[in-house]
């Protein structure tokens, strides 16, 4: 049998708290003991859907994200939630590259690197509800068997 556990951490959408969230995800998923690269990977992928929360599910304004890490076997998930403005189109946000800000900052590769460094990502929205971003790592090599 698989052994389930899960914690959960809310915390207000300030960008300084993207460092907050990749070290809580590092710490609970240091469990599985995890290579450095896979630690690495979790933390990227954590402040690039943390970031997203904040800069545009709420648009530097006020909002609570909420952030769910859950262990099963050897599975790492992560999930990343705002009550924000949502995503109009899921498919298309996702691609490499696109990006609703255009300029100097935003490149449009968060979902691109979430996908890369993950094994699985989905995201869930609805324009004027939110949006969860949910992500899953096998540890180790046991979680290939
Ligand atoms: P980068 O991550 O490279 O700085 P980016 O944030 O624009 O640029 P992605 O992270 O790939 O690129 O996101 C693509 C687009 O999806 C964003 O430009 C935004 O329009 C939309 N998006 C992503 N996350 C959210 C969210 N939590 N709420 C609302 N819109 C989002
Ligand atoms: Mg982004």
């Amino acid at each position: 049998m698989k052994e389930k556990e899960t914690v959960r951490v809310d915390f207000e959408s300030r960008s300084h708290n993207e460092q907050f969230a990749r070290v809580v995800a590092a710490v609970f998923a240091a469990r599985l003991d995890p290579t450095v690269e896979e630690v690495e990977d979790i933390k990227t992928a954590v402040s690039e859907a943390v970031t997203n929360a904040v800069i545009h599910g709420y648009e530097n304004g006020e909002g609570i994200v909420h952030m769910a890490l859950t262990i099963e076997g050897r599975a790492f998930t992560v999930e990343i939630r705002d009550d924000g403005v949502g995503i109009p189109d899921v498919k298309k946000a996702m691609e490499p590259l696109y990006t609703s800000k255009p300029g100097r900052e935003r490149s449009g590769m968060g979902f691109s690197f979430m996908e890369a460094f993950m094994d699985q990502v989905s995201v869930e929205s609805e324009p004027g509800k939110g949006t969860t971003v949910r992500m899953t790592r096998q540890i180790g090599s046991e979680g290939l068997l």
